[in-house]
């Protein structure tokens, strides 16, 4: 089986969590197991390869899992992004709408340095919605956006559309 298959074969599909229609791709099984948990950073470390990268930055929660990891294993600094009031110092904040309401993302205003290359990290690519909060969030820093790279890539929700600003890559679609 290709490591991809591998993996998209420990993700568990949740019907209707956190709401009706909704599939919830839970990747825990994933994390549970220390072998796959490894493959899966290998195939996000693979689409590395050829991108110079100063630091990788993530969402708060599942995106801190791999995008820590991840940086670790690149040797690059980590950007910590959160919703609205959990980060200490001074930030920047991009609010984006949600399907009712609005969020708040935040990020310190001295987590990279002005023209560095960053890559965005997350476990799932939906609507889109977040991340592009996120390109607004680097374009405020002055970094240069590397491009936002996936473990999952859900499609059919043409989230792809909305961030392609900068190079899309997922490690598995559906
Ligand atoms: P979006 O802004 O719509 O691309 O959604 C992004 C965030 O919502 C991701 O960080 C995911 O953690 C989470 N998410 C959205 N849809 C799903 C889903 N079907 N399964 C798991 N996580 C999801």
């Amino acid at each position: 089986m290709k490591a991809a298959e591998k993996l998209k074969a420990a993700i568990r599909d949740i019907p209707d969590f956190p709401k009706k229609g909704i599939i919830f791709k839970d990747i825990t099984p994933l994390l549970q197991d220390a072998r796959l948990f490894s493959e899966t950073i290998e195939a996000l470390a693979a689409c590395c390869r050829d991108k110079p990268i100063d630091a990788i930055a993530c969402v708060e929660a599942r995106g801190f899992v791999f995008g820590a990891v991840l940086a670790h294993t690149l040797n690059v600094g980590l950007v910590l992004i959160r919703k609205k009031g959990k980060l200490p110092y001074a930030t920047h904040q991009v609010s984006y709408d949600l399907e009712y309401g609005t969020d708040t993302l935040e990020v310190h205003q001295d987590a990279v340095k002005a023209g560095a290359s960053v890559l965005v990290v997350d476990d799932v690519l939906a609507t889109g919605g977040t991340i592009a909060a996120v390109y607004r969030l680097m374009e405020k820093l002055e970094a240069k956006v590397a491009g936002a790279l996936f473990l999952i890539e859900l499609s059919f929700l043409h989230g792809r559309e909305k961030i392609k600003k900068y190079p899309v890559e997922a490690v598995i679609t559906y």
